[in-house]
């Protein structure tokens, strides 16, 4: 027999992990919303090109990282590394930049594809959910971009997050920034890694992000971006401090921070946290802001801010969070000449929206009940025949293991009354 395994650098999701995942998405969904998003589904795969062009022709996702095949049809085409080139390609052929107010304000999720080297929080198919600002230059902007990152973060219980910012100014400033990191790097580049040779003559911004240890000590001694900001850049760069002082953001200015594609400029950022377990992951979720992308991609020159969240390493450091519940009422028929009754009462229970599951075949009240705090139900249901003669059920919460006999034409409002009590708790 075969012996078939995920494909290396991906991964088999189900039950909890998947719950988690899901619950994680789901409030990024309704939250994009609240700050006036509205959802895009842009296609798994596009033209190599596509990614050549805005993520740049030398970055480490283009030279190393992508999935391209040749489709039947002799098309170079690959599997998304990201996301914001497709959304800004679907802009353009829609024309959604024309049809629709400004700023055009899109979220997404979905898989991204990168052949890198897997490890704890690394996959080759991730997920992302990200959101698109496409269509005002303007501080507020950037900085509701980093707020709606920081706010995500709150509300998905996370603690100790570190938020770094820098800006790596506007083109200007970016020139001049490369000619000095060329002249630093010029006499120190022989004893750097073979990439970091390649950057020096195609974008030595990019060896900031070099991750060889060795490397690493020379760079630490490298001019810094803010010194090279023009006035304009450090201008801008103040505003979107000084709206997240006033709404009371922590964050670290880090001037080492350039991130990996070639399309930002002004605000860049990352969220970092440490979980539980003390785990580093890298950053959980990375974005900025970026002028050229659209336009690079054949629609007008409007300025954009986004970011996306990388879902697995959300969900890796929530892995001890269990407090989720599978469903809300688990029913347990005591005799078998009864299940048309139970299947009848669980049904209503979902025409009413719980979450409903119910015993087949013979078991005892004991191991029913252990499936029941098995799925994390909050509430197991059991019809004997007693019940039945009374038009009944026992109710137990299985968190207080309190018991109560309720009536069947009563049972939807108890179970709203106690769900309710139990989330204001
Ligand atoms: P990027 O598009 O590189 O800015 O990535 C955005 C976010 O996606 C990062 O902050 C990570 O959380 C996540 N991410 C990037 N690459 C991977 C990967 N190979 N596996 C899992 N998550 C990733």
């Amino acid at each position: 027999m075969a012996n078939y395994q995920a494909p290396r650098g991906t991964y088999d999701c189900s039950y909890e992990d998947a719950f988690r995942m899901e619950e994680i998405v789901d409030l990024l969904k309704s939250l994009a919303r609240v700050y006036g998003y509205a959802p895009i589904y842009t296609p798994t795969f596009e033209s190599t090109a596509l990614f050549a062009r805005s993520a740049g022709e030398d970055s480490d996702i283009v030279t190393k990282e992508m999935y391209n095949f040749t489709d039947k049809s002799g098309r170079d085409m690959c599997l998304r590394p990201e996301f914001t080139a497709g959304v800004m390609r679907a802009i353009v052929t829609e024309k959604l930049y024309a049809t629709r107010d400004l700023p055009l304000k899109l979220y997404y999720f979905g898989s991204a594809f990168r052949y890198e080297r897997p490890q704890a929080g690394r996959y080759r198919e991730f997920r992302q959910f990200g959101i698109e600002n496409v269509g005002v230059s303007s501080p507020y902007s950037d900085a509701e971009t980093v707020l709606f990152g920081y706010h995500a973060l709150e509300l998905l219980g996370f603690s100790n997050v570190v938020l770094k910012i820098n800006s790596i100014g506007d083109k200007e400033s970016r020139d001049l920034y490369r000619s000095a990191l060329r002249e630093f790097f010029t006499d120190k580049i022989d004893g750097m890694c073979e990439d970091c040779r390649r950057r020096l003559e195609l974008n030595p911004l990019r060896i900031l992000d070099c991750k060889v240890k060795e490397d690493r000590a020379i760079i630490s001694g490298a001019p810094k971006m803010g010194d090279y900001l023009n006035e304009k850049s450090k201008k801008y760069f103040q505003s979107v401090l000084s709206i997240l002082d006033e709404e009371g953001i922590d964050y670290q200015v880090d001037p080492s921070l350039v991130r990996g594609l070639d399309y930002y400029s002004h605000t860049v950022f990352e969220f970092h946290c440490i979980g539980d377990s003390g785990a580093n992951l890298g950053a959980i979720c990375g974005g900025g802001h970026y002028d050229h992308l659209l336009e690079d991609v054949g629609g007008p020159e409007l300025s954009s801010v986004g970011l996306a969240f990388g879902i697995e390493r959300l969900n890796l450091l929530k892995e001890n969070d269990d407090r989720l519940s599978e469903l809300d009422v688990y029913a347990i028929s005591m005799n078998e000449e009864n299940t048309g009754e139970v299947f009848s009462l669980v049904q209503n229970l979902r025409l009413n929206g719980f979450r409903a599951e119910m015993t087949f075949g013979k078991k005892s009240l004991s191991s029913a009940l252990k499936v029941a705090l098995r799925k994390k139900a909050r509430f197991a249901l059991i019809v004997g025949e007693e019940e039945i003669q009374k038009d009944t059920v026992q109710v137990k919460n299985l968190s207080t293991h309190a018991q109560e006999e309720v009536n069947i034409g009563e049972i939807v409002d108890y179970l709203d009354r106690e769900i309710g009590k139990e989330q204001e708790e």
